[in-house]
C-alpha cells in the first residue's frame, strides 16, 4: 500500500501513520524525522535546514524532494510506505508524480486530516506543556509563535495540494479533530480495512 497523510501540524498524522505504519507493514517516509536527524547528525543538509525549521518555515523544495528520492530506493520503500508531512508544495507533489512514475508505483490514496486550526493551537499548547511536565524538552518547533508560523506556512503552500489530489480521484477526507479512535475507524473505512485502533 502506498498512502499519503495530508493535515497541518498538529493534526495527528505522525499518530495515524504509527498506527499504519505497525498495521500495514508499511515504511513510514516522514520529511520532518529525516531532516531532524540530519539536524543532529550535523549533516550539510541538516546545517541548510535547521534555521528554516526552528522559525517554523518550509526547507526548500529541492532538499526534501532530494530525500524523498534516495529514500523511496530503499527496500523497505518498494514494500509499501506512507509518506507523512510531503508532499507540502505543488512542485513537491509534481515531483512525487515524476518519480513514481519512474519507478511504476501508483499511489493508493492521500488522506487529508481536516482540521480547525483555532483548535489546533490549543492541541499543539498542550503537546509543549505534556513535553514540559515530562521533563522533556519542547521542540522549538511547537513554541506558539513558531506553530502559527508552521500553520500559516501550511494554509499557503499545502492548501494546493489538496485539489490536485482531489483532481485525480485520489483524495480522501477525513475530521482530524475527532477523538483518536474515531479518526483511526475513519482511516481504516477509507482503506477498506479493519485494524486494531
Ligand atoms: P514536521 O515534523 O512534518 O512538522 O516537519 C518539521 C519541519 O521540517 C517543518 O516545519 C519544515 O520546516 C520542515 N519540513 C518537513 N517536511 C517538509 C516538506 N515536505 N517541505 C518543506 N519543509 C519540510
Amino acid at each position: 500500500m502506498r498512502l499519503i497523510l495530508l493535515g497541518p501540524p498538529g493534526a495527528g498524522k505522525g499518530t495515524q501513520a504509527l498506527r499504519l505504519v505497525k498495521a500495514f507493514n508499511l515504511a513510514h517516509l516522514s520529511t520532518g524525522d529525516m531532516l531532524r536527524a540530519a539536524v543532529q547528525a550535523g549533516a550539510p543538509i541538516g546545517l541548510k535546514a535547521k534555521a528554516i525549521m526552528d522559525g517554523g518555515n518550509l526547507v526548500s523544495d529541492e532538499i526534501v524532494i532530494g530525500i524523498i528520492a534516495d529514500r523511496l530506493d530503499a527496500p523497505d520503500a518498494r514494500r509499501g510506505f506512507i509518506l507523512d508531512g510531503f508532499p507540502r508544495t505543488l512542485p513537491q507533489a509534481e515531483a512525487l508524480d515524476a518519480l513514481l512514475a519512474r519507478k511504476a508505483m501508483k499511489l493508493d490514496a492521500v488522506i487529508e486530516l481536516v482540521v480547525d486550526a483555532e483548535q489546533l493551537v490549543h492541541r499543539i499548547e498542550g503537546r509543549a506543556a505534556q513535553a514540559r511536565a515530562a521533563g522533556e524538552p519542547a521542540r522549538k518547533d511547537d513554541d506558539p509563535i513558531v506553530f502559527k508560523t508552521r500553520l500559516d506556512a501550511y494554509f499557503r503552500d499545502t492548501a494546493a495540494v489538496t485539489p490536485y489530489y482531489r483532481a485525480r480521484g485520489l483524495l480522501r477526507e477525513v475530521d482530524g479533530m475527532a477523538p483518536i479512535e474515531d479518526v483511526s475507524r475513519a482511516i481504516d473505512e477509507v482503506l477498506g480495512a479493519t485494524t486494531q485502533a
